[in-house]
């Protein structure tokens, strides 16, 4: 049975940095959503400049535009035995979308680790994240813009999950090995139930 992996926590959190670790230790795909938009900015492709207004201010790009774009990359061949979703869901209807896309390919999640980390830290992360990667959207301005979006439309999620019994809550504040060790023992305990 294929695997699909949530993996949820506020800008910062170090959901990509783990999704790329995860990915090349379970073999499993990471499907970032901020990064298949960065994708198509760079490629000026129509979904890129439309992104790109939403992206530019810390906002979420509409629904319908970022369920299509996830339904056509889990449909892949290299997501046939699942993948690591990283940035995605973000919203509850989102996530109502996803619990759809997975029963048309048979799945369902299997495990939604929750990467905590204080507001505080987060803050401090983006910004020097800003330094050193130079994303256009990790200024002052669009970080608070997007703190406020996860805290409104994506907190919500970990209830929804919660009260499915998937959610993990996993301590950000330790080293990456760490964090990424706890994520293993996490996955892994639901892998070795399902499998
Ligand atoms: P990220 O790299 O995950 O921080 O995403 C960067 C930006 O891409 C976000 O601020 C949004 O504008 C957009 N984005 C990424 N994932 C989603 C999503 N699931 N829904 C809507 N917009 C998204």
């Amino acid at each position: 049975m294929a695997i699909y992996v949530v993996l949820l926590g506020a800008p910062g959190a170090g959901k990509g940095t783990q999704a790329k670790r995860l990915q090349a230790i379970l073999g499993l795909p990471q499907v970032a959503t901020g990064d298949l938009f960065r994708h198509n900015l760079k490629n000026e492709t129509e979904l890129g400049k439309l992104a790109k207004t939403y992206m530019d201010r810390g906002e979420l790009v509409p629904d319908e535009v970022t369920v299509a774009m996830v339904r056509d990359r889990l449909s892949q061949e290299d997501c046939v035995n699942g993948a690591i979703l990283d940035g995605f869901p973000r919203t509850l209807s989102q996530a109502a979308a996803l619990d759809d896309l997975l029963k048309e390919f048979n799945g369902e999640i299997s495990v939604v680790p929750y990467i905590h980390v204080e507001q505080e830290e987060l803050v401090k992360r983006l910004l020097k994240r800003a330094e050193i990667e130079g994303r256009s959207d990790d200024n002052e301005e669009t970080i608070r813009t997007r703190m406020r979006v996860y805290e409104e439309q994506t907190r919500p999620l970990l209830d929804y999950y919660r009260e499915k019994g998937l959610l993990v809550q996993i301590n950000g504040q330790q080293s990456i090995e760490a964090v990424q060790a706890d994520l293993l023992n996490a996955i892994r305990n639901i892998m070795k139930k399902v499998q």
